[in-house]
């Protein structure tokens, strides 16, 4: 017999009024919360939704208290249904609230639910062992005291995570994870990797919160190939919180992307590989890609699409020729870095070669933030 002092157990069938009202399970665990009326219209309209599989188009205004509205029907559908939900995010910053406090204090309040909670930024965010192996071993790092305080920082992170450092790394892309230069389980720091523990901790929770960038990227990859590799575990229902970014994220991720800097990144990542490529072949590339260029370059909107930059067919055929010949020269490029990767003695020489060999241009979709849309293309 329980006694009339212990906790009432949380059931399915408890009512939203009870847990969000002002005596409720969440108003006992939660420092300052006030029971809304509001609240509880947005929590009945999110879980009618859930329950029908249906969408949901809700605006909140501020002190509704939106993010218990959605996250206490979320984890009751979670525990009744089993599978994973995601909930996506515009900005870092409520990520990392959703993850940090949101969501563990909830589950705090409402401990008979066994749900794991997981956060995946895109692959940027991380830092990249093998990278950062290569790099000490440049000129440039040597002697910078941000970079020595990076590699102390690896030896102790649990995440990898950039949002730990308390500075701004200017050359964070250089050694940040990124698909041109990810050798994947062929990595030798692969068991370590700080991406792919991320990766496999959103593979195993039941909440998963990722950003918009991230969440297109996926949905793309998805749509390009079916059933081939993702960016995001398979999951059953998504919220999308600030949503009101969603159709500007989703057209940059639908979006094709011409970056000048992606080949002089690619140049100046080729030309630290020593003997690896004739400088010759990646000065005539940096030229050519200028002349691709040019014309966005100089547009007074660069930020366009491409047929309203480029309308005359003639110029049109210029543009695509040029394009096709930076194609074939990137090819060149690729088969170079192909046979100094087989030729290397020297690991660090081999893998950085065999990593930069694969990347691919032009077209590359759009994908702000995230950084998973070029390279290899399989990003997992
Ligand atoms: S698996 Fe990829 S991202 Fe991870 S350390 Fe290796 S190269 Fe870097």
């Amino acid at each position: 017999m329980t006694s009339a002092a212990a906790p009432k157990p949380y059931s399915p069938a408890q009512r939203l009024e009870t847990l969000l009202g002002s005596k409720g399970s969440l108003a006992a665990h939660l420092p300052g919360f006030v029971h809304r009326p509001e609240q509880v219209a947005l929590a009945h309209a999110v879980e009618t939704a859930l329950a029908q599989g249906r969408p949901c188009l809700a605006e909140a205004g501020t002190g509704v208290g939106k993010t218990l509205a959605y996250l206490v029907p979320l984890v009751r559908w979670l525990e009744k249904h089993g599978g994973r939900a995601v909930i996506s995010t515009h900005t870092l910053a409520l990520q990392a609230q959703l993850i940090n406090r949101d969501i563990p204090t909830l589950l705090e309040a409402l401990p008979e639910l066994e749900i794991q909670a997981a956060a995946l930024k895109g692959r940027s965010n991380f830092l990249c062992l093998q990278d950062l192996d290569v790099t000490a071993g440049e000129l440039w790092t040597q002697g910078d005291p941000q970079f020595a305080q990076i590699r102390r920082w690896a030896n102790e992170t649990d995440t990898g995570d950039v949002a730990e450092l308390d500075f701004t790394f200017p050359d964070w892309q250089e050694i940040a994870a990124n698909p041109d230069t990810c050798r994947q389980r062929e990595c030798r720091y692969f068991e370590r990797c700080f991406y792919f523990k991320a990766r496999k901790a959103a593979e195993e929770c039941q909440l998963l919160v990722v950003n918009h960038a991230l969440f297109f990227a996926d949905l793309r990859l998805r749509r390009a190939n079916p059933g081939g590799p993702t960016l995001i575990p398979p999951y059953d229902a998504v919220v999308f919180d600030e949503a009101h970014h969603i159709e500007d994220m989703a057209t940059r991720a639908f979006g094709l992307e011409f970056g000048s800097r992606r080949v002089t990144q690619l140049t100046a990542r080729a030309r630290r590989v020593p003997g690896a490529v004739d400088p010759a072949r990646l000065a005539s590339l940096e030229a050519l890609n200028q002349v691709v260029f040019d014309p966005f370059l100089s547009a007074p909107q660069p930020e366009a699409f491409l047929h309203e930059l480029i309308r005359a067919d003639a110029d049109r055929a210029a543009f695509d020729s040029r394009v096709a010949e930076l194609s074939a020269g990137l090819g060149a490029l690729a088969k170079d870095l192909t046979v100094a990767a087989d030729n290397a003695s020297d690991t660090t020489i081999r893998d950085r070669a065999a990593g930069l060999a694969p990347t691919r241009f032009p077209p590359r979709h759009r994908n702000s933030g995230s950084n998973e849309g070029g390279g290899r293309g399989s990003p997992c």
